[in-house]
């Protein structure tokens, strides 16, 4: 399979088949979802390798990413930074401190299309896009949603399409 990585091309082909990722989503939403999730798992093993994230970053700008007291411990510790300096310039906290964000999207830490904390980055930040946690069947919204601005989703939804014969 040849993977498409270029950004733009991306975005424009969400624009043209976003009728097609309906129907698609639609017929998804029908099938097991354990055998979802198994073509999936399949496909992120082999596509998610071939499509180098640091060079990307687009999921960078356009998340919000939520983080623990401990990443911001373990952030600031790495900033070299009082940690309540790095809550006032980077996070925001919600009223009784259980949620806490980046407080700016695209994030503050991308540089030039890169992350300049790439390996102290959150465990939200690891974790996308997330293809191999069970029930994908459930996540279609935010996965169609990011379909035009990741490819490693792009990529995996597209072959999805192929293997299931979906239109054909
Ligand atoms: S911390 Fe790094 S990986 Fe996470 S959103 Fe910000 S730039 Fe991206
Ligand atoms: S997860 Fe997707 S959007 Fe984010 S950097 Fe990787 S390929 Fe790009």
């Amino acid at each position: 399979m040849k993977l498409i990585t270029q950004l733009d091309t991306i975005a424009l082909a969400a624009q043209e088949k976003e009728a097609e990722n309906q129907a698609f989503r639609a017929f998804l939403s029908s099938q097991e979802s354990a055998d979802i999730d198994a073509l999936v798992q399949e496909l992120d093993a082999t596509i998610t390798p071939q499509i180098d994230c640091t060079t990307c970053g687009n999921c960078c700008r356009s998340l919000m990413i939520n983080v623990t007291p401990d990443e911001v411990t373990r952030l600031a510790g790495h900033l070299n930074r009082p940690e309540a300096d790095v809550l006032e310039e980077y996070i925001e906290t919600g009223s009784n401190n259980s949620m806490m964000v980046i407080n700016a999207i695209p994030c503050h830490f991308l540089k030039n299309s890169c992350c300049t904390i790439y390996e102290q980055r959150f465990a939200e930040c690891r974790e996308f896009p997330g293809l191999h946690q069970p029930q994908f069947t459930r996540r279609l919204f935010a996965m169609l949603m990011h379909y035009g601005r990741c490819p490693i989703i792009y990529n995996v939804l597209e072959e999805m399409k192929v293997r299931l014969a979906f239109g054909a």
